[in-house]
């Protein structure tokens, strides 16, 4: 058979490029059912955009290459259709926007807009071979065991990252990417809890609180949690983008705070205080007691030198660590790297070097932050090429 289109992979790019390229478009995935990341997404609730977008939010080798597609497709694009289907949505926190009942809802709209647009879903179908040959691409797709054959004219990669195989995922993209001698940028897991060897932080698994998180290259304050493992929370996650193996980092478990001047002030005022208590006024206790053994906190307030004071403020707000490693794609939520940007047009989303084959969504190098901006990226892309393949550019 032959259709205009074939796109790989009904997650959140694949469905939103389906409904944007104009009909005689077959979706194909290997999974049961389509947008199963959507489904599972914001626990349940799917943060699907983030009032504040902006291309800072977003990693890539070619930081520029994001801005175009954004604009062309926003945040207030997406949220306006889903105005338009009903679904009612709250802001969290950050400008995070999640569904008021269920990421299904997402789903079912992304299904809908690509069935209105006249494109056909084939779930449960794989693709077992790709040729390129007269200006047409030859594909063997086995669907439900059974193989057949398609040509088509476009070819859009939209199978996603590597992040969370026992969810299906694969690094097909990458695959084909290689096969039309698309350049690739090494992937890595992002958005994921840190390691510690010997369960350093287990005795405090469950404690959370407000910190800045630091590196050589940037910084997030937001909420860190102590886990069985190691380290989880929004600010760990979104500093683990911009980590590599090995690399220190340095918690400020108590930011916003001229902790030196309130510490000697109240040396003044509260000298018999030991210093755990005063401590425990900023942090959660279980931490101070971990603390006052790692650090060596003992003594009162009255006992401390103002260069003793100092080290302690030192120690609390710029503490240094090196995790062991990520958790890994296990629980990644996005993939760093991918198909290079610079092999990509960042209006059209189609290869430079291969004509109609597009690549759109996760498998493209562009990481966004946790809060919604994944999605957007997934949003946006999906629909700058589906608009130019309806286009016939
Ligand atoms: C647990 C979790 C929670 C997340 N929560 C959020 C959130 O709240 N907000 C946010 O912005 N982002 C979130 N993300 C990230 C977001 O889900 C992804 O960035 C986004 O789904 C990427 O869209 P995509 O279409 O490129 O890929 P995907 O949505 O992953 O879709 C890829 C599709 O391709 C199919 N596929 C893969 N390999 C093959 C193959 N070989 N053959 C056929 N089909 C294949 C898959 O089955 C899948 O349906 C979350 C991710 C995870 C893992």
């Amino acid at each position: 058979m032959f259709t205009n289109t074939v796109i790989l992979g009904a997650g959140a790019a694949g469905m939103m490029c389906a409904a944007h390229a104009g009909g005689d478009c077959l979706v194909v995935d290997h999974a049961k059912s389509p947008g199963e990341k959507i489904r599972i997404s914001g626990g349940g609730r799917s943060n699907f955009t983030n009032l504040d977008v902006t291309p800072e939010n977003y990693l890539s080798q070619n930081p520029h290459f994001c801005k175009s597609a954004l604009a062309r497709y926003t945040q207030w694009d997406f949220i306006s259709l889903v105005d338009q289907y009903g679904i009612t949505w709250h802001e969290k926190t950050l400008g995070q926007l999640f569904c008021d009942g269920s990421a299904k809802q997402i789903v079912a709209m992304l299904v809908e807009e690509l069935t209105k647009a006249g494109a056909q879903l084939w779930l449960l179908t794989s693709l077992e071979t790709v040729q390129y040959e007269d200006g047409q691409y030859q594909l063997t797709l086995l669907r439900e065991g059974k193989p057949q054959k398609v040509r088509c004219k476009n070819l859009v990669l939209a199978t996603g990252g590597k992040s969370i195989p026992k969810m299906g995922a694969t690094g097909l993209a990458y695959d084909i990417a290689r096969q039309f001698d698309l350049p690739l940028i090494d992937t890595r897991p992002g958005l994921v809890p840190f390691t510690f060897p010997e369960g350093r932080f287990a005795t405090l698994a469950g404690t959370a609180l407000p910190v800045r998180l630091s590196n050589a290259r940037t910084s997030f304050d937001e909420a860190l949690l102590f886990t069985h493992r190691g380290l989880s929370g929004p600010a760990v996650l979104q500093l683990s983008s911009y980590w590599h193996e090995g690399e220190d980092i340095s918690v400020n478990l108590i930011p916003q705070t001229d902790l030196f001047t309130l510490l000697r002030d109240q040396r003044q005022s509260q000298g018999r205080r030991a210093l755990t208590n005063e401590i425990a006024r900023h942090l959660p206790s279980r931490l101070v007691e971990f603390l006052a053994t790692e650090l060596a906190i003992t003594g009162r307030l009255a006992d401390q030198s103002d260069a003793a004071l100092q080290d302690l403020c030192n120690a609390l707000q710029n503490w240094p660590l090196t995790p062991g490693g990520s958790e890994g794609y296990r629980t990644a939520e996005v993939t760093l790297g991918g198909i290079d940007t610079d092999a990509l047009s960042s209006k059209t989303m189609q290869a430079k070097s291969q004509p109609g084959l597009y690549a759109i969504g996760e498998a493209v190098d562009v990481t966004g932050w946790l809060g919604g901006y994944n999605f957007q990226w997934a949003w946006a892309s999906g629909h700058a090429a589906g608009r130019a393949i309806a286009a016939g550019t």
